[in-house]
Protein backbone atom coordinates (compact mmCIF):
# COMPACT_ATOMS: atom_id res chain seq x y z
CA UNK A 1 0.00 0.00 0.00
CA UNK A 2 1.10 3.62 -0.92
CA UNK A 3 0.47 6.30 1.20
CA UNK A 4 -0.95 8.27 -1.80
CA UNK A 5 -3.97 7.32 -3.03
CA UNK A 6 -4.00 5.20 -6.22
CA UNK A 7 -6.18 6.48 -8.88
CA UNK A 8 -9.29 4.89 -9.64
CA UNK A 9 -8.83 3.06 -12.59
CA UNK A 10 -6.01 0.90 -10.62
CA UNK A 11 -8.45 -0.36 -8.36
CA UNK A 12 -11.44 -0.54 -10.28
CA UNK A 13 -11.92 -2.18 -14.04
CA UNK A 14 -14.49 -2.26 -16.03
CA UNK A 15 -15.54 -6.09 -17.82
CA UNK A 16 -15.03 -6.02 -21.29
CA UNK A 17 -18.41 -8.70 -21.63
CA UNK A 18 -20.93 -7.07 -19.61
CA UNK A 19 -18.91 -3.47 -18.49
CA UNK A 20 -19.47 -4.39 -15.10
CA UNK A 21 -17.11 -2.08 -12.63
CA UNK A 22 -15.10 -4.64 -10.43
CA UNK A 23 -12.99 -4.43 -8.32
CA UNK A 24 -9.31 -5.20 -9.27
CA UNK A 25 -8.31 -7.09 -6.48
CA UNK A 26 -11.73 -9.70 -6.58
CA UNK A 27 -10.77 -9.76 -10.43
CA UNK A 28 -7.36 -10.67 -9.71
CA UNK A 29 -8.53 -13.21 -6.98
CA UNK A 30 -10.66 -14.96 -9.56
CA UNK A 31 -7.72 -15.30 -12.30
CA UNK A 32 -9.16 -12.36 -14.00
CA UNK A 33 -12.35 -13.92 -14.93
CA UNK A 34 -15.17 -11.49 -14.25
CA UNK A 35 -17.55 -12.84 -11.60
CA UNK A 36 -20.56 -11.78 -13.24
CA UNK A 37 -20.54 -12.95 -16.62
CA UNK A 38 -17.38 -15.23 -16.82
CA UNK A 39 -15.40 -13.23 -19.34
CA UNK A 40 -11.66 -14.40 -19.13
CA UNK A 41 -9.72 -10.93 -19.29
CA UNK A 42 -6.58 -11.26 -21.12
CA UNK A 43 -3.47 -12.72 -19.34
CA UNK A 44 0.04 -11.23 -19.67
CA UNK A 45 2.67 -14.36 -19.53
CA UNK A 46 3.95 -13.65 -16.11
CA UNK A 47 0.47 -13.86 -14.23
CA UNK A 48 -0.10 -16.91 -16.68
CA UNK A 49 2.74 -18.21 -15.42
CA UNK A 50 1.64 -17.61 -12.38
CA UNK A 51 -1.58 -19.19 -12.09
CA UNK A 52 -0.56 -22.04 -13.76
CA UNK A 53 3.10 -23.96 -12.07
CA UNK A 54 3.76 -24.73 -8.76
CA UNK A 55 5.18 -21.72 -6.57
CA UNK A 56 8.98 -22.03 -6.29
CA UNK A 57 9.34 -24.45 -9.50
CA UNK A 58 9.80 -21.42 -11.99
CA UNK A 59 12.87 -21.13 -13.11
CA UNK A 60 12.93 -18.88 -17.03
CA UNK A 61 15.05 -19.73 -19.74
CA UNK A 62 16.98 -16.66 -21.17
CA UNK A 63 15.01 -14.26 -22.93
CA UNK A 64 18.33 -12.31 -24.49
CA UNK A 65 19.07 -12.43 -27.89
CA UNK A 66 20.75 -10.18 -30.38
CA UNK A 67 19.11 -7.11 -31.68
CA UNK A 68 17.29 -8.40 -34.69
CA UNK A 69 15.99 -5.74 -37.85
CA UNK A 70 17.06 -8.09 -40.58
CA UNK A 71 14.80 -5.91 -42.95
CA UNK A 72 15.89 -2.57 -41.97
CA UNK A 73 12.26 -2.17 -41.83
CA UNK A 74 10.56 1.38 -41.59
CA UNK A 75 6.97 1.75 -42.20
CA UNK A 76 5.47 5.14 -40.35
CA UNK A 77 7.76 4.28 -37.53
CA UNK A 78 11.06 2.40 -37.89
CA UNK A 79 10.66 -1.61 -36.51
CA UNK A 80 13.53 -0.79 -33.79
CA UNK A 81 11.22 1.82 -31.92
CA UNK A 82 8.10 -0.71 -32.09
CA UNK A 83 10.43 -3.00 -30.47
CA UNK A 84 11.43 -0.58 -27.76
CA UNK A 85 8.00 0.51 -27.14
CA UNK A 86 7.12 -3.39 -26.70
CA UNK A 87 9.91 -3.71 -23.72
CA UNK A 88 8.90 -0.58 -22.13
CA UNK A 89 5.15 -1.30 -21.78
CA UNK A 90 5.30 -5.16 -21.21
CA UNK A 91 8.91 -5.19 -19.01
CA UNK A 92 9.46 -7.99 -21.22
CA UNK A 93 12.06 -8.88 -23.78
CA UNK A 94 10.29 -10.18 -26.21
CA UNK A 95 6.46 -11.36 -26.93
CA UNK A 96 7.04 -14.78 -25.50
CA UNK A 97 8.19 -15.67 -22.35
CA UNK A 98 9.97 -19.31 -21.45
CA UNK A 99 10.57 -21.63 -18.38
CA UNK A 100 11.06 -24.82 -17.11
CA UNK A 101 9.17 -25.44 -13.82
CA UNK A 102 6.21 -28.48 -12.47
CA UNK A 103 2.82 -28.19 -13.00
CA UNK A 104 1.16 -30.44 -9.66
CA UNK A 105 5.24 -31.62 -9.73
CA UNK A 106 5.08 -32.79 -13.17
CA UNK A 107 8.22 -31.13 -14.94
CA UNK A 108 7.77 -29.62 -18.17
CA UNK A 109 9.11 -27.03 -20.29
CA UNK A 110 6.43 -24.03 -20.85
CA UNK A 111 6.29 -21.18 -23.41
CA UNK A 112 3.75 -18.66 -22.89
CA UNK A 113 3.06 -16.03 -25.63
CA UNK A 114 2.32 -12.57 -24.67
CA UNK A 115 -0.45 -10.74 -26.87
CA UNK A 116 0.79 -7.20 -25.08
CA UNK A 117 4.17 -7.15 -26.90
CA UNK A 118 3.35 -6.35 -30.37
CA UNK A 119 0.30 -8.32 -30.97
CA UNK A 120 2.23 -11.81 -29.80
CA UNK A 121 3.44 -11.68 -33.42
CA UNK A 122 6.02 -14.59 -34.08
CA UNK A 123 9.29 -13.08 -35.06
CA UNK A 124 12.85 -14.57 -35.47
CA UNK A 125 13.71 -13.92 -31.75
CA UNK A 126 10.50 -15.48 -30.61
CA UNK A 127 10.71 -18.16 -32.91
CA UNK A 128 14.25 -19.34 -31.81
CA UNK A 129 13.04 -18.87 -28.16
CA UNK A 130 10.00 -21.37 -28.71
CA UNK A 131 12.14 -23.65 -30.11
CA UNK A 132 14.86 -23.41 -27.83
CA UNK A 133 12.42 -23.99 -25.14
CA UNK A 134 11.32 -27.01 -27.31
CA UNK A 135 15.27 -28.43 -27.43
CA UNK A 136 15.26 -28.25 -23.72
CA UNK A 137 12.29 -30.51 -23.04
CA UNK A 138 13.58 -32.91 -25.31
CA UNK A 139 16.90 -32.44 -23.02
CA UNK A 140 15.50 -32.83 -20.04
CA UNK A 141 13.15 -35.69 -21.30
CA UNK A 142 9.88 -33.69 -20.22
CA UNK A 143 6.48 -32.31 -22.18
CA UNK A 144 6.26 -29.01 -23.58
CA UNK A 145 3.58 -27.05 -22.88
CA UNK A 146 2.86 -23.79 -25.25
CA UNK A 147 0.14 -21.31 -24.17
CA UNK A 148 -0.57 -18.98 -27.36
CA UNK A 149 -1.90 -15.32 -27.83
CA UNK A 150 -0.95 -14.13 -31.37
CA UNK A 151 -2.14 -12.22 -34.10
CA UNK A 152 0.34 -13.95 -36.82
CA UNK A 153 3.97 -13.63 -37.66
CA UNK A 154 5.62 -10.51 -37.36
CA UNK A 155 5.50 -8.65 -40.92
CA UNK A 156 8.36 -6.27 -39.89
CA UNK A 157 10.57 -9.78 -40.55
CA UNK A 158 9.39 -10.78 -43.72
CA UNK A 159 10.20 -14.18 -44.55
CA UNK A 160 12.19 -14.92 -42.26
CA UNK A 161 9.04 -14.57 -39.54
CA UNK A 162 7.42 -17.12 -41.90
CA UNK A 163 10.68 -19.34 -41.68
CA UNK A 164 10.04 -19.45 -37.57
CA UNK A 165 6.54 -21.46 -38.26
CA UNK A 166 8.61 -24.49 -40.03
CA UNK A 167 11.37 -23.69 -37.02
CA UNK A 168 9.27 -24.68 -34.24
CA UNK A 169 7.48 -27.02 -36.20
CA UNK A 170 10.36 -29.04 -36.56
CA UNK A 171 11.30 -28.67 -33.17
CA UNK A 172 7.59 -30.22 -32.05
CA UNK A 173 8.54 -32.77 -34.58
CA UNK A 174 11.62 -34.08 -32.89
CA UNK A 175 9.51 -34.48 -29.80
CA UNK A 176 7.13 -36.49 -31.60
CA UNK A 177 9.91 -38.96 -32.65
CA UNK A 178 10.98 -38.53 -29.06
CA UNK A 179 7.56 -39.87 -27.27
CA UNK A 180 7.70 -36.59 -26.02
CA UNK A 181 3.86 -34.81 -25.12
CA UNK A 182 3.57 -31.34 -26.78
CA UNK A 183 0.25 -29.59 -25.41
CA UNK A 184 -1.17 -26.48 -26.96
CA UNK A 185 -3.20 -24.01 -24.95
CA UNK A 186 -5.17 -21.69 -27.03
CA UNK A 187 -5.89 -18.23 -25.53
CA UNK A 188 -7.21 -15.69 -27.06
CA UNK A 189 -6.77 -14.68 -29.63
CA UNK A 190 -4.53 -17.23 -31.58
CA UNK A 191 -4.87 -16.67 -35.43
CA UNK A 192 -2.01 -16.47 -38.80
CA UNK A 193 1.23 -17.91 -38.71
CA UNK A 194 1.04 -19.58 -35.09
CA UNK A 195 -2.65 -21.21 -35.34
CA UNK A 196 -1.27 -22.50 -38.74
CA UNK A 197 2.09 -24.24 -36.75
CA UNK A 198 2.93 -24.93 -33.71
CA UNK A 199 -1.07 -24.21 -32.43
CA UNK A 200 -2.09 -26.80 -33.65
CA UNK A 201 0.02 -29.16 -34.65
CA UNK A 202 0.97 -30.41 -30.52
CA UNK A 203 -0.25 -33.79 -29.62
CA UNK A 204 -3.30 -32.20 -27.68
CA UNK A 205 -4.76 -28.85 -28.14
CA UNK A 206 -7.07 -27.31 -25.33
CA UNK A 207 -8.47 -23.74 -25.94
CA UNK A 208 -9.33 -21.66 -23.00
CA UNK A 209 -12.92 -20.44 -22.78
CA UNK A 210 -13.49 -17.28 -24.67
CA UNK A 211 -10.42 -18.17 -26.85
CA UNK A 212 -10.66 -17.39 -30.73
CA UNK A 213 -8.55 -19.46 -33.35
CA UNK A 214 -8.51 -19.29 -37.06
CA UNK A 215 -6.02 -19.33 -39.71
CA UNK A 216 -7.69 -15.74 -41.10
CA UNK A 217 -8.59 -13.22 -38.98
CA UNK A 218 -12.33 -12.10 -39.13
CA UNK A 219 -12.19 -8.86 -40.60
CA UNK A 220 -9.92 -10.29 -43.09
CA UNK A 221 -12.86 -13.30 -44.02
CA UNK A 222 -15.69 -10.44 -44.09
CA UNK A 223 -14.28 -8.71 -46.75
CA UNK A 224 -12.96 -11.23 -48.94
CA UNK A 225 -16.22 -13.38 -48.78
CA UNK A 226 -18.36 -9.65 -48.11
CA UNK A 227 -20.35 -12.12 -45.74
CA UNK A 228 -21.56 -11.70 -42.41
CA UNK A 229 -20.21 -14.19 -39.88
CA UNK A 230 -21.91 -16.84 -38.32
CA UNK A 231 -22.53 -16.58 -34.59
CA UNK A 232 -20.04 -17.30 -32.40
CA UNK A 233 -17.32 -18.01 -35.36
CA UNK A 234 -13.62 -19.46 -34.76
CA UNK A 235 -14.79 -19.13 -31.01
CA UNK A 236 -13.70 -21.95 -28.48
CA UNK A 237 -17.00 -23.97 -28.40
CA UNK A 238 -16.96 -23.40 -32.78
CA UNK A 239 -13.39 -25.12 -32.59
CA UNK A 240 -14.59 -28.27 -30.58
CA UNK A 241 -17.67 -28.64 -32.43
CA UNK A 242 -15.98 -28.95 -35.74
CA UNK A 243 -13.39 -31.21 -34.38
CA UNK A 244 -10.20 -28.95 -33.85
CA UNK A 245 -9.36 -29.17 -30.42
CA UNK A 246 -10.10 -32.19 -27.31
CA UNK A 247 -11.45 -29.58 -24.95
CA UNK A 248 -12.48 -26.30 -24.13
CA UNK A 249 -11.44 -25.22 -20.29
CA UNK A 250 -12.47 -22.34 -17.82
CA UNK A 251 -9.23 -20.96 -16.93
CA UNK A 252 -9.85 -22.35 -13.10
CA UNK A 253 -9.95 -25.44 -14.13
CA UNK A 254 -6.48 -25.27 -16.36
CA UNK A 255 -3.79 -26.35 -14.23
CA UNK A 256 -5.83 -29.01 -12.87
CA UNK A 257 -6.44 -30.43 -16.52
CA UNK A 258 -2.37 -29.76 -16.94
CA UNK A 259 -1.81 -32.04 -14.53
CA UNK A 260 -3.84 -34.49 -15.39
CA UNK A 261 -2.45 -34.90 -18.72
CA UNK A 262 1.05 -34.60 -17.64
CA UNK A 263 0.65 -36.89 -15.24
CA UNK A 264 -1.15 -39.22 -17.66
CA UNK A 265 2.08 -39.73 -19.64
CA UNK A 266 4.14 -39.44 -16.69
CA UNK A 267 2.49 -43.04 -15.93
CA UNK A 268 3.83 -44.14 -19.62
CA UNK A 269 7.23 -43.21 -18.90
CA UNK A 270 9.69 -41.67 -21.16
CA UNK A 271 11.33 -45.25 -21.63
CA UNK A 272 8.73 -46.39 -24.46
CA UNK A 273 10.11 -43.70 -26.62
CA UNK A 274 11.31 -45.53 -29.82
CA UNK A 275 14.13 -42.59 -30.32
CA UNK A 276 17.45 -43.33 -28.30
CA UNK A 277 17.95 -40.11 -26.19
CA UNK A 278 21.03 -38.02 -27.66
CA UNK A 279 23.03 -35.78 -25.52
CA UNK A 280 23.08 -32.52 -26.53
CA UNK A 281 26.50 -32.16 -27.06
CA UNK A 282 26.62 -34.56 -29.34
CA UNK A 283 23.75 -33.50 -31.01
CA UNK A 284 24.65 -30.58 -32.12
CA UNK A 285 28.10 -31.56 -32.67
CA UNK A 286 26.05 -33.93 -35.23
CA UNK A 287 24.75 -31.01 -37.03
CA UNK A 288 27.75 -29.10 -37.62
CA UNK A 289 29.41 -32.02 -38.89
CA UNK A 290 26.18 -32.56 -41.13
CA UNK A 291 26.87 -29.04 -42.12
CA UNK A 292 29.97 -29.55 -43.83
CA UNK A 293 29.17 -33.18 -44.96
CA UNK A 294 27.07 -32.06 -47.66
CA UNK A 295 28.50 -28.92 -50.25
CA UNK A 296 25.65 -26.62 -50.77
CA UNK A 297 25.42 -25.07 -54.11
CA UNK A 298 23.99 -22.30 -52.17
CA UNK A 299 27.46 -21.14 -51.16
CA UNK A 300 28.66 -18.06 -53.42
CA UNK A 301 31.65 -19.91 -53.86
CA UNK A 302 29.99 -22.44 -55.38
CA UNK A 303 27.93 -20.95 -57.81
CA UNK A 304 27.98 -19.66 -61.18
CA UNK A 305 28.00 -23.13 -63.03
CA UNK A 306 27.00 -22.37 -66.70
CA UNK A 307 24.02 -24.82 -66.79
CA UNK A 308 22.29 -22.82 -63.64
CA UNK A 309 21.61 -18.97 -64.88
CA UNK A 310 21.76 -16.93 -62.01
CA UNK A 311 19.68 -13.74 -61.72
CA UNK A 312 23.02 -11.80 -60.51
CA UNK A 313 23.79 -11.25 -63.81
CA UNK A 314 20.81 -9.19 -64.39
CA UNK A 315 22.17 -5.36 -65.02
CA UNK A 316 18.14 -3.47 -63.53
CA UNK A 317 17.08 -4.46 -60.60
CA UNK A 318 13.53 -3.91 -60.60
CA UNK A 319 10.94 -2.18 -58.51
CA UNK A 320 9.61 -4.41 -55.50
CA UNK A 321 6.21 -3.58 -56.92
CA UNK A 322 6.86 -4.18 -60.45
CA UNK A 323 7.58 -7.37 -59.38
CA UNK A 324 4.94 -7.99 -57.85
CA UNK A 325 2.77 -6.72 -60.62
CA UNK A 326 4.49 -9.36 -62.64
CA UNK A 327 4.87 -12.33 -60.35
CA UNK A 328 0.59 -11.50 -60.36
CA UNK A 329 0.13 -11.50 -64.13
CA UNK A 330 -2.60 -13.66 -65.72
CA UNK A 331 -0.07 -14.68 -68.66
CA UNK A 332 2.20 -16.48 -66.72
CA UNK A 333 3.14 -20.02 -66.81
CA UNK A 334 0.91 -22.05 -63.87
CA UNK A 335 1.75 -25.46 -62.69
CA UNK A 336 -0.29 -27.28 -65.47
CA UNK A 337 1.55 -25.55 -67.61
CA UNK A 338 5.11 -26.63 -66.23
CA UNK A 339 3.75 -30.34 -66.03
CA UNK A 340 3.43 -30.10 -69.90
CA UNK A 341 6.63 -28.27 -70.80
CA UNK A 342 9.30 -29.15 -67.72
CA UNK A 343 8.20 -32.64 -67.08
CA UNK A 344 6.82 -35.42 -69.03
CA UNK A 345 3.98 -38.14 -68.56
CA UNK A 346 1.98 -36.83 -65.79
CA UNK A 347 -0.19 -38.72 -64.39
CA UNK A 348 -3.03 -36.44 -62.03
CA UNK A 349 -4.14 -38.02 -58.56
CA UNK A 350 -7.09 -36.70 -56.64
CA UNK A 351 -8.82 -36.12 -53.78
CA UNK A 352 -7.74 -36.03 -49.86
CA UNK A 353 -9.71 -39.22 -48.80
CA UNK A 354 -11.56 -37.16 -46.66
CA UNK A 355 -14.80 -36.22 -48.59
CA UNK A 356 -12.84 -33.07 -50.94
CA UNK A 357 -10.85 -32.56 -54.05
CA UNK A 358 -9.59 -29.50 -54.05
CA UNK A 359 -8.91 -27.76 -57.33
CA UNK A 360 -6.65 -25.13 -56.02
CA UNK A 361 -3.60 -27.82 -55.78
CA UNK A 362 -2.79 -30.15 -58.66
CA UNK A 363 -0.16 -33.34 -57.92
CA UNK A 364 0.66 -36.41 -59.25
CA UNK A 365 3.36 -38.67 -60.63
CA UNK A 366 5.68 -37.44 -63.42
CA UNK A 367 9.10 -38.18 -65.06
CA UNK A 368 11.83 -35.32 -65.17
CA UNK A 369 14.54 -36.20 -67.46
CA UNK A 370 13.40 -39.68 -66.98
CA UNK A 371 13.31 -40.17 -63.32
CA UNK A 372 9.80 -40.36 -61.62
CA UNK A 373 9.31 -37.51 -58.73
CA UNK A 374 6.06 -36.72 -57.56
CA UNK A 375 5.15 -33.11 -58.38
CA UNK A 376 2.80 -31.07 -55.51
CA UNK A 377 1.57 -27.07 -56.84
CA UNK A 378 -1.08 -24.61 -56.89
CA UNK A 379 -2.72 -23.95 -59.81
CA UNK A 380 -4.17 -20.64 -60.98
CA UNK A 381 -5.41 -20.44 -64.49
CA UNK A 382 -5.17 -17.62 -67.50
CA UNK A 383 -8.65 -16.62 -67.95
CA UNK A 384 -11.02 -15.35 -64.98
CA UNK A 385 -13.11 -18.61 -65.56
CA UNK A 386 -10.22 -20.82 -64.84
CA UNK A 387 -9.09 -18.45 -62.16
CA UNK A 388 -12.59 -18.40 -60.65
CA UNK A 389 -12.60 -22.79 -61.12
CA UNK A 390 -9.00 -22.99 -58.99
CA UNK A 391 -10.52 -20.31 -56.35
CA UNK A 392 -7.29 -18.48 -57.86
CA UNK A 393 -4.63 -20.92 -56.72
CA UNK A 394 -6.20 -20.36 -52.79
CA UNK A 395 -5.82 -24.14 -51.67
CA UNK A 396 -8.64 -25.65 -49.60
CA UNK A 397 -7.85 -27.83 -46.13
CA UNK A 398 -8.90 -30.39 -48.65
CA UNK A 399 -6.29 -29.08 -50.66
CA UNK A 400 -2.91 -28.98 -48.23
CA UNK A 401 -4.69 -32.71 -46.79
CA UNK A 402 -4.55 -33.92 -50.86
CA UNK A 403 -0.70 -32.40 -50.56
CA UNK A 404 -0.13 -34.10 -47.61
CA UNK A 405 -0.99 -37.78 -48.79
CA UNK A 406 0.72 -37.34 -52.28
CA UNK A 407 3.67 -36.21 -50.32
CA UNK A 408 3.46 -39.41 -47.57
CA UNK A 409 2.75 -41.86 -50.71
CA UNK A 410 5.89 -39.87 -52.39
CA UNK A 411 8.41 -41.19 -49.56
CA UNK A 412 6.34 -44.77 -49.13
CA UNK A 413 7.65 -44.78 -52.88
CA UNK A 414 11.29 -42.83 -52.79
CA UNK A 415 9.85 -41.08 -55.09
CA UNK A 416 11.57 -37.02 -54.61
CA UNK A 417 8.74 -34.51 -54.58
CA UNK A 418 8.63 -31.19 -56.66
CA UNK A 419 6.56 -28.56 -55.40
CA UNK A 420 5.50 -25.45 -57.25
CA UNK A 421 4.50 -22.69 -55.10
CA UNK A 422 1.92 -20.34 -56.78
CA UNK A 423 -0.78 -18.98 -54.61
CA UNK A 424 -1.84 -15.21 -52.94
CA UNK A 425 -2.66 -17.50 -50.09
CA UNK A 426 -4.39 -20.08 -48.18
CA UNK A 427 -8.56 -20.09 -48.52
CA UNK A 428 -9.55 -17.71 -46.34
CA UNK A 429 -13.02 -18.35 -46.41
CA UNK A 430 -15.97 -19.52 -43.50
CA UNK A 431 -15.65 -23.53 -44.87
CA UNK A 432 -12.03 -23.27 -44.69
CA UNK A 433 -11.72 -22.53 -41.30
CA UNK A 434 -14.40 -24.58 -40.49
CA UNK A 435 -12.30 -27.48 -41.70
CA UNK A 436 -10.03 -26.98 -39.74
CA UNK A 437 -7.60 -24.45 -42.77
CA UNK A 438 -4.91 -23.66 -39.89
CA UNK A 439 -4.20 -27.69 -38.59
CA UNK A 440 -4.19 -28.78 -42.10
CA UNK A 441 -1.46 -26.06 -42.96
CA UNK A 442 0.47 -26.60 -39.45
CA UNK A 443 0.71 -30.56 -40.31
CA UNK A 444 1.86 -30.07 -43.81
CA UNK A 445 4.45 -27.76 -42.36
CA UNK A 446 5.58 -30.71 -39.37
CA UNK A 447 4.98 -33.43 -41.91
CA UNK A 448 7.50 -31.80 -44.48
CA UNK A 449 10.29 -31.56 -41.87
CA UNK A 450 10.33 -35.57 -41.61
CA UNK A 451 9.71 -36.37 -44.63
CA UNK A 452 12.46 -38.79 -45.43
CA UNK A 453 12.83 -38.07 -49.41
CA UNK A 454 14.07 -35.29 -51.24
CA UNK A 455 12.10 -32.17 -51.50
CA UNK A 456 12.65 -29.31 -53.98
CA UNK A 457 9.96 -26.49 -53.82
CA UNK A 458 10.14 -23.91 -56.53
CA UNK A 459 7.99 -20.45 -55.67
CA UNK A 460 6.99 -19.77 -59.57
CA UNK A 461 5.09 -17.03 -59.21
CA UNK A 462 3.21 -15.67 -55.54
CA UNK A 463 4.48 -17.60 -52.68
CA UNK A 464 1.74 -15.65 -50.24
CA UNK A 465 2.69 -16.48 -46.27
CA UNK A 466 1.52 -19.88 -44.58
CA UNK A 467 -0.24 -21.18 -47.92
CA UNK A 468 3.23 -21.19 -49.60
CA UNK A 469 5.07 -22.45 -47.07
CA UNK A 470 3.10 -25.54 -46.64
CA UNK A 471 4.56 -26.70 -49.89
CA UNK A 472 7.65 -25.04 -49.33
CA UNK A 473 9.86 -26.63 -46.28
CA UNK A 474 12.33 -28.40 -48.64
CA UNK A 475 16.09 -29.58 -48.86
CA UNK A 476 16.23 -26.63 -51.60
CA UNK A 477 14.21 -23.70 -52.04
CA UNK A 478 14.39 -22.35 -55.92
CA UNK A 479 12.60 -19.30 -57.27
CA UNK A 480 12.13 -17.37 -60.31
CA UNK A 481 13.21 -14.22 -60.91
CA UNK A 482 10.15 -12.03 -60.89
CA UNK A 483 7.91 -14.27 -58.48
CA UNK A 484 7.32 -13.21 -54.67
CA UNK A 485 7.85 -14.51 -51.45
CA UNK A 486 6.13 -13.13 -48.54
CA UNK A 487 4.94 -13.34 -45.27
CA UNK A 488 1.79 -11.40 -45.78
CA UNK A 489 0.30 -9.67 -49.17
CA UNK A 490 2.20 -5.90 -49.46
CA UNK A 491 -2.09 -4.47 -49.50
CA UNK A 492 -2.54 -6.58 -46.17
CA UNK A 493 0.73 -5.05 -44.76
CA UNK A 494 -0.01 -1.70 -46.16
CA UNK A 495 -3.76 -1.82 -44.64
CA UNK A 496 -1.95 -2.69 -41.34
CA UNK A 497 0.80 -0.63 -40.76
CA UNK A 498 0.13 2.24 -43.08
CA UNK A 499 -2.59 4.31 -42.96
CA UNK A 500 -4.29 3.08 -45.97
CA UNK A 501 -3.63 0.53 -48.68
CA UNK A 502 -2.48 2.81 -51.08
CA UNK A 503 0.65 1.99 -49.31
CA UNK A 504 1.29 -1.08 -51.21
CA UNK A 505 3.94 -0.16 -53.30
CA UNK A 506 6.32 1.08 -50.25
CA UNK A 507 5.19 -1.86 -47.82
CA UNK A 508 6.03 -4.51 -51.02
CA UNK A 509 9.96 -2.30 -50.67
CA UNK A 510 9.60 -3.01 -47.04
CA UNK A 511 8.81 -6.69 -46.53
CA UNK A 512 11.57 -7.67 -49.32
CA UNK A 513 9.80 -10.00 -51.17
CA UNK A 514 12.21 -10.32 -54.01
CA UNK A 515 14.39 -13.31 -55.30
CA UNK A 516 17.55 -11.48 -54.79
CA UNK A 517 16.67 -10.28 -51.67
CA UNK A 518 15.24 -13.61 -50.34
CA UNK A 519 18.73 -15.15 -51.62
CA UNK A 520 20.26 -12.94 -49.79
CA UNK A 521 18.74 -13.65 -46.89
CA UNK A 522 18.84 -17.41 -47.34
CA UNK A 523 15.24 -18.09 -47.53
CA UNK A 524 16.39 -19.19 -50.80
CA UNK A 525 18.63 -21.15 -52.47
CA UNK A 526 18.89 -20.41 -56.16
CA UNK A 527 17.09 -17.61 -58.15
CA UNK A 528 15.81 -19.18 -61.92
CA UNK A 529 16.99 -16.11 -64.22
CA UNK A 530 13.54 -15.50 -66.84
CA UNK A 531 14.14 -14.42 -70.15
CA UNK A 532 15.28 -10.81 -70.88
CA UNK A 533 11.25 -9.36 -70.43
CA UNK A 534 9.84 -11.71 -68.18
CA UNK A 535 8.10 -15.52 -67.63
CA UNK A 536 5.18 -15.00 -69.70
CA UNK A 537 6.97 -13.83 -72.61
CA UNK A 538 8.97 -16.64 -73.64
CA UNK A 539 7.47 -19.63 -71.59
CA UNK A 540 9.43 -22.23 -73.34
CA UNK A 541 12.76 -20.66 -72.74
CA UNK A 542 11.46 -20.12 -68.64
CA UNK A 543 10.64 -24.20 -68.89
CA UNK A 544 14.17 -25.02 -70.09
CA UNK A 545 16.33 -22.72 -67.48
CA UNK A 546 13.93 -24.08 -64.95
CA UNK A 547 14.21 -27.65 -65.88
CA UNK A 548 17.83 -27.27 -65.61
CA UNK A 549 18.51 -25.39 -62.71
CA UNK A 550 15.74 -28.11 -61.03
CA UNK A 551 18.07 -31.36 -62.19
CA UNK A 552 21.03 -29.37 -60.86
CA UNK A 553 19.59 -29.34 -57.48
CA UNK A 554 17.76 -32.26 -57.39
CA UNK A 555 20.65 -34.91 -58.88
CA UNK A 556 23.30 -34.22 -55.47
CA UNK A 557 20.44 -34.88 -53.23
CA UNK A 558 19.43 -38.00 -54.53
CA UNK A 559 22.62 -39.83 -52.86
CA UNK A 560 22.20 -38.56 -49.69
CA UNK A 561 20.92 -41.30 -47.21
CA UNK A 562 17.33 -40.01 -45.98
CA UNK A 563 18.27 -39.47 -42.60
CA UNK A 564 20.62 -37.45 -43.77
CA UNK A 565 18.45 -35.35 -45.68
CA UNK A 566 15.83 -35.10 -42.41
CA UNK A 567 18.42 -33.74 -40.50
CA UNK A 568 20.45 -31.31 -43.28
CA UNK A 569 16.56 -29.98 -43.79
CA UNK A 570 15.95 -29.49 -39.80
CA UNK A 571 19.78 -27.68 -40.06
CA UNK A 572 18.39 -25.40 -42.91
CA UNK A 573 15.48 -23.83 -41.13
CA UNK A 574 17.09 -23.84 -37.89
CA UNK A 575 19.16 -21.19 -38.86
CA UNK A 576 16.50 -18.60 -39.10
CA UNK A 577 16.42 -18.37 -35.78
CA UNK A 578 17.38 -15.04 -34.07
CA UNK A 579 21.20 -15.70 -33.83
CA UNK A 580 22.01 -15.83 -37.53
CA UNK A 581 19.66 -12.82 -38.06
CA UNK A 582 21.80 -10.79 -35.28
CA UNK A 583 24.66 -11.14 -37.52
CA UNK A 584 22.87 -9.18 -40.33
CA UNK A 585 22.01 -10.47 -43.88
CA UNK A 586 23.48 -8.23 -45.63
CA UNK A 587 21.29 -6.32 -47.49
CA UNK A 588 21.95 -3.06 -48.93
ZN1 LIG B 1 -18.43 -9.50 -16.96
Amino acid sequence: MTATAPREEQLWSRCAGCASLLYRKRLRRNLDVCPECGEHARLGAPERLRQLVDPGSLRLLPDRLPEADPLDFVDVLPYPHRLTAARASTGLAEGVVCATATIGGHPAALAVMDFRFLGGSLGCAVGELITRAAERALDDRTPLVLITASGGARMQEGALSLMQMATVSQAIAALREAGLLTVSVLTDPTYGGVAASFATNTDLVLAESGARMGFAGPRVIRQITGRALPEGFQTADFLLRHGQVDMVVQRRSLRGRLMALLAATRAGGPARSPVPRQEPASRRERLADDGAALARPADPAAEGDADTPEAGDTPAVRDAWDTVRMARHPGRPTTLDYLDSVFDGFVELHGDRLGADCPAIVGGVARLAGRHVMVIGHQKGHTTAELVARNFGMASPAGHRKALRLMRLAARLGLPVVTLVDTPGADPGVSAEEQGQAAAIAENILTLTVLPTPVLAVITGEGGSGGALALAVADRVLMLENAVYSVISPEGCAAILWPDRSAAPQAARALRLTAPDLRRLGVVDEVVSEPSSAAHDDPAETAHRLRATLLANLLPLLDVPPAMLVRLRRQRFRRFGANRVGARAGLR
